[in-house]
């Protein structure tokens, strides 16, 4: 444990993804990884999620206890139970709140394609119980750091709902993170009753949105700070291209706003040890990583051939530029590559997807399943790892591929900008070329940096290069962690 500077500060994350326990994307990754950065920075965090029947119980041994946690949502009292367990490799508690109606679901969010119609219940059951579970444990935070909109509720229920005057809530301060401005928990104004708000608050100035409940605006309105997972997406944002209707407030918040890029997990993302891959390499030994690319390829069910071969792991939504990929394809399998796609999501993928992995056998391999184990074999048997985003808050993969020794190519927006030097002539010279990197959302731009890595993984000493600068990064939580502490400080600065 490191030396703190300062007294230690007592966090509360309310989220509603933590990994391992449970994740469906980068979210789960920050609220696990970053409170155990904190407390390995000496702070006392707790973890609070809801209790998704999906999450493993043989795994992750959670225990009851006896609290109840009740909350009013529209007409109905609903009940909650507390249970825990320490998040592994750590000493964080998490605090699981089990409310069988809501979260034994087959989805966290939705199912086969389509939200759950009760989410806004959902998830103001689970914002409000968060801070029940504040009041009854006497775990009175100095800073509770609120994730994404399914969290964001809490935030307007802790400074309009019953426990305003109450001297911890007046202590505490908000800390909100934006983890992707497109999903903002928007709702009919009818279900208002179920946000827990009072009137008042549905309004221009409130949680309105052209006539609807927008969740994240609570967040945003009513915390002391506010983050953002890149220093380019915070800018991003507050652009009306980018800000997904909330430039506006973004801007006037201007002040409040701050781009931390994401650190990784480097105990779970690391080539040393991963217990997911066929061998083990690191920047000075890479022939296992031969050994993962031979593995992926017989697990893909693709030709062992010395092609380029392109990793690609992410959500099926229109955000991961999945569209330009499929327009590109044509060109793409006329090149000496090979594709290895994994990622579930919208259906109209889906289908595209598999159609042409039909016809492309020996060069494109999909796989539409959650899986963790061929994410990690993914990044370690790719020569390349493809991420044409069309917008991107930060992205992780392209962090876990440079650790992985796999060269990037992304389009350079948001955290993909801020991660990945484009290889030039000067920046190969100084070494800090990392990848490759093309900025206009079209497929030739997208062919064209895809060709241009062709030619360097064909010349063997170059490619050599990108890949010892990309294993040489740090990516791991230690200074994004001491990044969230200055804000947290500046955030109780402001409230003192
Ligand atoms: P986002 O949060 O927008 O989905 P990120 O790149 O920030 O994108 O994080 C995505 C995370 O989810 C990564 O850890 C990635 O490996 C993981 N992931 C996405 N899809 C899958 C999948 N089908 N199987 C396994 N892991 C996945």
């Amino acid at each position: 444990m490191r030396k703190l500077r300062k007294p230690p500060l007592r966090i509360l994350f309310v989220g509603s993804e933590c990994t391992p326990l449970i994740k469906s994307g980068g979210l789960g990754d920050v609220v696990g990884a970053l409170s155990k950065a904190l407390a390995r920075l000496g702070h006392e965090v707790q973890v609070v999620i809801p209790l998704y029947s999906a999450i493993n119980r043989t795994t992750y041994p959670l225990t009851p206890t006896d609290m109840r946690l009740t909350a009013r949502v529209g007409a109905d009292l609903i009940e909650g139970r507390v249970w825990t367990v320490t998040l592994p490799k750590s000493a964080v508690p998490v605090i699981a709140i089990e409310q069988p109606e809501l979260f034994d679901r087959e989805g966290l969010y939705g199912t086969r394609g389509s939200d759950y119609s009760d989410n806004l219940r959902r998830f103001s059951f689970f914002s409000q119980a968060a801070l029940e579970y504040i009041a009854q444990s006497g775990f009175y935070p100095d800073i509770i750091h609120v994730h994404d909109w399914q969290a964001a509720l809490a935030c307007a229920q802790l400074r309009h709902g019953a426990f305003r005057q109450e001297p911890w809530a007046a202590n505490a301060r908000l800390v909100y993170t934006i983890h992707n401005l497109a999903y903002q928990g928007l709702f009919s104004r009818e279900q208002w009753s179920d946000t827990g708000l009072p009137d008042y608050l549905f309004g221009i100035d409130g949680l309105e949105f052209y006539g609807q409940i927008n969740c994240l605006k609570g967040g945003l309105i009513t915390s002391d700070s506010i983050t953002t997972v890149s220093p380019t997406y915070a800018e991003e944002i507050q652009t009306p291209e980018e800000g997904c209707g909330l430039d506006g407030i973004l801007r006037q918040r201007r002040d409040r706003l701050t781009g931390i890029l994401n650190g990784i997990d480097i105990d779970e993302w690391n080539p040393r040890t991963d217990p997911h891959l066929a061998a083990h390499f690191s920047a000075g030994r890479l022939a296992g990583k031969a050994i993962c690319r031979q593995a992926l390829q017989r697990r893909c069910g693709l030709p062992e051939r010395p092609d380029m071969l392109i990793g690609m792991v992410q959500r099926l939504a229109e955000q991961k530029g999945f569209d330009l990929v499929l327009k590109a394809l044509d060109t793409l399998m006329h090149l000496p590559i090979q594709i290895a796609v994994l990622g579930t999501g919208d259906l109209i993928y889906q289908r595209q997807l598999q159609e042409r992995a039909k016809q492309f056998p020996e060069k494109l391999s999909v796989n539409l399943v959650f899986d963790n184990a061929l994410a990690h074999q993914i990044e370690g048997g790719a020569d390349s790892f493809l991420m044409p985003s069309r917008f991107e808050p930060c992205g992780l993969n392209q962090m876990y591929s440079m650790r992985y020794g796999t060269v990037p190519i992304v389009r350079k927006v948001g955290g993909l900008a801020d991660t990945v030097t484009d290889m030039t002539p000067e920046t190969l010279a100084d070494r800090s070329a990392m990848g490759f990197s093309f900025e206009p959302y079209t497929v030739p731009a997208l062919i064209e940096a895809v060709q241009r890595a062709l030619a360097v993984f064909q010349d063997p000493p170059v490619w050599m290069e990108l890949i010892q600068n990309d294993m040489a990064q740090d990516f791991s939580w230690g200074r994004s962690a001491e990044a969230y502490i200055s804000v947290y400080e500046q955030a109780r600065a402001r409230g003192a």
